[in-house]
């Protein structure tokens, strides 16, 4: 029987992850198929356990789930206890089932490799606190950034991201109230949903200077709002999440098959901004 891969998610409609896994199946050889699987908050261990017993083999996990596999998850990855989230679950036995964070690695390799971006010392403000901040926070740090701010709507959420991650940095944390009060920052990264529903980004732009990379996690075959919002308030050097999307994306697919695809046929044909 050909081995049975998903993405699940709330809403699910848009996710690309099928189209890519399905390219770097092609790409390796690898016979497997790769399906959407929607699924509500109340329904989501259900929907995986579901999958597991019919024989699934893989899922990742995407809004708003990640944090809720962390806890379904009985073995996990070093990324995924760091970072207490989970986006690639690989279904061992009906009951054993292994959950890995490729977020942070997707990420990193983006700004790293593909955008040719120095990390190490610079200041990087992450807009959001749901399960993609968590993945991305602790290799952020680990690239040796300058310093880290978090700012959420929901302020408790950014504190308790804070506390969780305050180890070995200092996290600042800013109300979405008090973001008109900060200076720019080297890097921005919007980890934020806002938008995805066609709102427009209402944000003050004191954070972000000509100078600043500007990365939106979120993607489009379009401008997402964030990138618009980043043209409109001076920002140049401007990124969309398609690099980490394919990257993150490679690493799950590796962790699965054993082999790790080559991104750059991919990379060539999405949009950068
Ligand atoms: P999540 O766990 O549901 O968290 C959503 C975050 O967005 C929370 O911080 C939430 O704030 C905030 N938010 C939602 N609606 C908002 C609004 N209207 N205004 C301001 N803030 C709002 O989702 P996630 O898993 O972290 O994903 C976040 C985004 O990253 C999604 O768009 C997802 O597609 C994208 N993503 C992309 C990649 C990639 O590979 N490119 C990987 C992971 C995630 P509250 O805490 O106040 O609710």
């Amino acid at each position: 029987m050909i081995d049975r891969y998903a993405v699940v998610g709330y809403p699910i409609e848009h996710s690309q992850s099928p189209m890519i896994h399905k390219s770097f199946a092609r790409l390796t050889g690898e016979k497997l198929c790769y399906d959407l699987l929607q699924a509500k908050p109340t329904c989501f261990e259900n929907a995986v356990r579901e999958f597991a017993a019919s024989g699934g083999k893989g899922l990742n996990i995407t809004l708003p789930h990640k944090e809720a596999a962390f806890k379904l998850a009985n073995n996990l990855g070093p990324e995924a206890q760091k970072a207490k989230a989970v986006n690639t679950l690989s279904i061992l036995s009906p009951t054993e089932i292994r959950g890995d964070n490729t977020d942070g690695i997707g990420l990193l390799r983006d700004l790293t490799e593909n955008h040719g971006l120095r990390l190490k010392g610079k200041s990087v403000l992450i807009l959001g606190a749901g399960g993609a901040a968590r993945g991305i926070i602790p290799p952020l740090m680990e690239a040796n950034i300058g310093e880290l701010a978090l700012a959420n709507r929901t302020i408790e959420r950014a504190h308790n991201l804070a506390e969780i991650f305050s180890a070995t940095n200092k996290i600042s944390v800013y109300s979405f109230k008090n973001l008109h009060e900060i200076q720019p920052y080297d890097v921005v990264i919007n980890a934020t949903s806002a938008g995805i529903k066609g709102e427009n980004f209402d944000f003050p732009s004191n954070f972000i200077s000509p100078d600043t990379f500007c990365y939106d996690l979120s993607y489009s075959l379009t401008q997402t709002p964030f990138v618009t919002w980043a043209y409109e308030n001076g920002a140049s050097n401007i990124a969309q999440g398609w690099g980490m999307l394919i990257e993150q994306a490679a690493e799950s697919f590796w962790i699965w098959r054993g082999i790790r695809p080559d991104t750059r046929t991919l990379l060539k044909q999405t949009p950068t901004r």
